[in-house]
């Protein structure tokens, strides 16, 4: 695993019906140590989406610099996007099968499969599956590259708030097991404050860092609401910019 870091000093879109240019992203500066869970946090519309496609080398017309460790090996990514992308033509095992490079073995998506409990789906067509079940795929398919960084667009957003519980608690079951080097997006601050080691808030657009803080919640006491409720407010309380964000 190696250390990350992300530098935009610009990028901008065509403006959407007139002429000139939109800033989306100014000034950005992000570094992430081999392994940590890093939640961006910010509004709809900041540039949280526009940041994780420059990442993934999926946008190149941008200026910046983006350093994933050795530049000598080519790093690989895995991306849970916010909408599933699954193949409805193919099974839930074959889609994720389709992400494994040749060297991997197929049968390394059995315990990934087990822990996300789908396996008893994975012969079933996507059309068949609940979203939060579609989800839970997508998550495997980016576990299985063995990817030397997650990136994660607001993988449970407009799931019900038990099941996103859930699945939220099978990340950190898998995460625990593979310990993936993480950026994931949200504009959920207390499911940020349940998954983060470090929380990054973003601005409006266009889009540079706020703030950054570490949890202090020990890994253990997660699943407490009270403790994550409880510092959420302090967080309202302490930093008025991030109650703007939100
Ligand atoms: P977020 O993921 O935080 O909701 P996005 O990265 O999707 O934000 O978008 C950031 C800004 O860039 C928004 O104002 C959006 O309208 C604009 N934008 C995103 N994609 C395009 C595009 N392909 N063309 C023009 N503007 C875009
Ligand atoms: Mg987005």
């Amino acid at each position: 695993m190696t250390d990350i870091r992300i530098r935009i000093n610009s990028k901008t879109y065509p403006a959407i019906g007139q002429a000139g240019k939109h800033q989306a992203i100014a000034n950005l500066d992000l570094s992430m140590k081999a392994g940590e869970f890093v939640c961006l946090v910010g509004p709809s519309g900041c540039g949280k989406t526009t940041l994780l496609n420059i990442t993934a080398g999926l946008d190149h017309d941008y200026d910046g610099e983006i350093l994933l460790g050795s530049q000598h090996t080519h790093p690989r990514i895995g991306y849970v996007f916010q909408n599933p992308r699954l193949l409805p033509w193919r099974t839930v095992r074959e889609n994720i099968e389709l992400a494994l490079d040749s060297a991997q073995s197929p049968d390394q998506i059995d315990p990934l499969l087990e822990t996300m409990q789908l396996t008893r789906a994975q012969h079933v067509y996507p059309e068949r599956l609940s979203l939060g079940m579609s989800r839970r795929v997508a998550i495997i398919r980016a576990f299985a590259v063995d990817p030397d960084l997650l990136l994660m667009d607001e993988p449970f957003v407009s799931l019900d708030a038990p099941t996103a519980r859930q699945v939220r608690d099978l990340l950190l079951k898998l995460w625990r097991q593979r310990p993936h080097t993480v950026l994931f997006v949200t504009h959920d601050l207390r499911e940020a404050i349940a998954l983060a080691d470090r929380l990054v808030f973003l601005s409006a657009s266009p889009m540079r860092v706020l703030r950054e803080l570490t949890v202090p919640i020990a890994r253990n006491e997660r699943h407490n609401e009270a403790l994550i409720e409880s510092y959420r407010q302090q967080l309202m309380n302490d930093y008025p910019e991030i109650r703007q964000l939100l």
